[in-house]
């Protein structure tokens, strides 16, 4: 699970002493001022990007849909074949929709963190990660319109709980490859060679059933030079990567206690739990859905047949989709927080290192121009980590 564990720097640029010494203090005034201002910025994109992909679906779903549809069964061949239809609408839909959001995506990823000196991303580099990222969400995002699609059809009344079944499927498949498929489609990752480190790991580790040959350093430093660590995979798959930014410019004793953190993830089952929790918000969502849905189609055709859902109803599926989405984010974010203390915890008892845990996300916060103290609002809707001065006030409490 991805976590805000950021630091930074290329291997050979970053000078390991004096980046490790002196930066365990709290953040200066002007510091402070730069991480709120960062976050107070990446806030108003969020919003503004999340408004405007409402309002895109919203748009389409009233106006163009079922014009669009209408063209497109003008072609003899998409008029009898449904499916392919659905899938070019969506191509199509797609396509519109990241050119409109071109914009703003480059405000946010591309200026936003160039301005705050966290990207070391060029234009063109930065235009082919995004490219890179749009068709594997175009491809993968087409299989399951048409899986879904599919479900309703044939499923009729009970496609929501076969759809959540089904997305259930998914997420444990996607889970076991995306450490050995997804990740390194962006990212160099290799194994960690053996080093001081690797025996504070392995005690670590002993008995946790995490075996110690899955740790990996992603080279996160191409792209930025915020910190970050994860605990990816499922079960044979399952591994711990720590970023180059993370490994070069932190102490083995911040390393190590990062390290725990994540092996708190392992044993406490985190990853299935989200899972778990994944399956029952899903068929909520799905179920929540299906009225919506039915209720748009009766509104847009006067008659709603399972078996006959339009493909013109994809952009309001859609956008039911992002909505319920939406609204669950809050919650999905309040259960990733208390995972997120609880691996605190586990990672403090068992390092008893509190000084190098707060040493660490101090640095962190300064690397990540991260606001340690963020707005409530700002928690609840965007933030899937405990915000770091209640990290810290946590680990001074059980000093
Ligand atoms: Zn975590």
């Amino acid at each position: 699970m991805p976590d805000e564990t950021q630091p930074a720097a290329s291997r050979k640029s970053s000078p390991p002493d004096r980046a490790k010494q002196g930066d365990a203090s709290e953040l200066s005034p002007k510091e402070l001022a730069e991480a709120r201002q960062y976050s107070h910025l990446s806030l108003k994109y969020n919003l503004m990007d999340k408004g405007l992909d409402f309002l895109y679906l919203f748009i389409v779903a009233a106006v163009f849909a079922r014009p669009v549809d209408r063209w497109l069964c003008q072609s003899a061949i998409l008029d009898h074949w449904e499916s392919l239809r659905l899938v070019v609408f969506f191509f199509m839909l797609t396509a519109v929709h990241a050119l409109v959001s071109l914009p703003l995506s480059w405000k946010a990823d591309y200026l936003l963190e160039h301005r705050f000196g966290l990207s070391k991303l060029s234009p063109g580099r930065w235009g082919l990660r995004y490219l890179k990222r749009l068709a594997l969400a175009v491809a993968f995002g087409a299989i399951l319109i048409l899986g879904l699609y599919w479900i309703v059809w044939i499923t009729g009344p009970w496609w929501w709980i076969v759809a959540a079944a089904a997305f259930f499927l998914v997420s444990i498949v996607v889970g076991q490859w995306m450490p050995v498929l997804i990740l390194p489609l962006f990212y160099r990752i290799e194994q960690l060679e053996a080093s001081e480190l690797s025996d504070r790991f392995r005690r670590l580790s002993e008995g946790t059933g995490l075996s110690i040959e899955g740790i990996y350093r992603i080279g996160l430093s191409e792209e930025t030079v915020k910190g970050n660590a994860m605990l990816a995979g499922l079960g044979r798959t399952r591994r711990v990567l720590l970023g180059d930014t993370l490994l070069d410019r932190f102490t083995p004793d911040e390393i190590e206690v990062i390290f725990a953190h994540e092996v708190g993830h392992h044993v406490l089952n985190h990853i299935y739990k989200l899972i778990g929790a994944g399956l029952v918000l899903t068929s909520i969502g799905f179920w929540i859905s299906d009225l919506a849905l039915a209720s748009w189609v009766v509104h847009a055709e006067g008659v709603f047949r399972y078996s006959q859902l339009p493909v013109s109803a994809l952009p309001m599926l859609m956008l039911i989709l992002s909505v319920f989405g939406a609204v669950l984010g809050p919650l999905q974010n309040a259960i990733s927080r208390h995972f997120e203390r609880q691996s605190d915890r586990y990672a403090l008892e068992h390092t008893a290192n509190s000084g190098a845990y707060i040493a660490a996300f101090r640095k962190l916060a300064r690397l990540n121009k991260d606001n340690p103290d963020p707005h409530w609002l700002e928690v609840a809707l965007f933030r899937s980590h405990p915000p770091i001065s209640q990290r810290v006030a946590m680990a001074k409490k059980l000093k």
